[in-house]
């Protein structure tokens, strides 16, 4: 329903869950077709918290370095935001607990939850998935090597975004590679990368933003 009990339209919050290890332009184009076709007045980005049951082979950056990161990349566009309920919040995260906190947060918002094809084919196998549905409006956006799978929905959009062959992963072996990640991810963190050594071969990232 686009409008309140008032005839008022209702705000349209787009979300964008991820890892954003690093955010890249993938993630940022995602947002913006979304954004565009489907009328929203902001787009919360939503950087997931510190896994703790991960083994350290696959450990993800700390939080804070994840975050500000996603902030640099999103700061320029007026309708883009970063939360950061999910880091905050102890323990893993779960879209179902990402969702009630946001709608909690902002209760007039009608919310359209955005996912790649990858998240999308995995996406009823989530945690509470009856009342995911019933939270959010979900678009699922195409994704260079992945198939878009129609989940049989009607309130669940795919949509077809301009492809971009990027990756967190990529990313960071492209860093430990000593090979370039520019104009794959935005400048200003292709330079926060270098500043705090993120990604470099045989080393850990600190676990503070110093
Ligand atoms: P990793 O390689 O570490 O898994 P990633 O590039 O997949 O990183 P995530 O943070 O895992 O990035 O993804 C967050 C969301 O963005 C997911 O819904 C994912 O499907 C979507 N996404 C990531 N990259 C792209 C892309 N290039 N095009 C479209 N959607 C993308
Ligand atoms: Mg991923």
């Amino acid at each position: 329903q686009r409008t309140d009990g008032n005839g008022k339209r209702r705000f349209r919050l787009g979300v964008m869950g991820g890892t954003f290890d690093p955010i890249h332009h993938g993630h940022l184009v995602a947002a913006s077709e979304v954004a565009s076709t489907f009328d929203l007045d902001e787009v919360v980005f939503v950087p997931t918290g510190d896994p703790w049951h991960k083994p350290a082979a696959q450990q993800v950056s700390p939080a804070e370095h994840r975050y500000l990161m996603t902030v640099i990349a999103t700061a320029s566009n007026p309708r883009f935001t970063v939360s950061r309920v999910d880091i905050d919040r102890p323990g893993p995260t779960y879209t179902i607990d990402t969702l009630r906190d946001l709608k909690a947060a902002r209760p007039d918002a009608e919310l359209f939850f955005i996912t790649g094809a990858d998240a999308m084919a995995q996406i009823l196998s989530w945690k509470d998935i009856q009342e995911l549905w019933s939270l959010a409006h979900f678009v699922g956006v195409t994704r260079p090597g992945h198939v878009l799978e129609n989940v049989g929905r009607d309130d669940v959009s795919l949509m077809e975004v301009p492809a971009m062959a990027i990756s967190s992963t990529d990313c960071r072996r492209r860093v430990a590679g000593g090979k370039p990640v520019w104009y794959l991810v935005p400048d200003g963190v292709v330079q926060y990368i270098a500043k705090h050594r993120l990604y470099a071969a045989g080393q850990q990232a600190r676990s503070s933003t110093e």
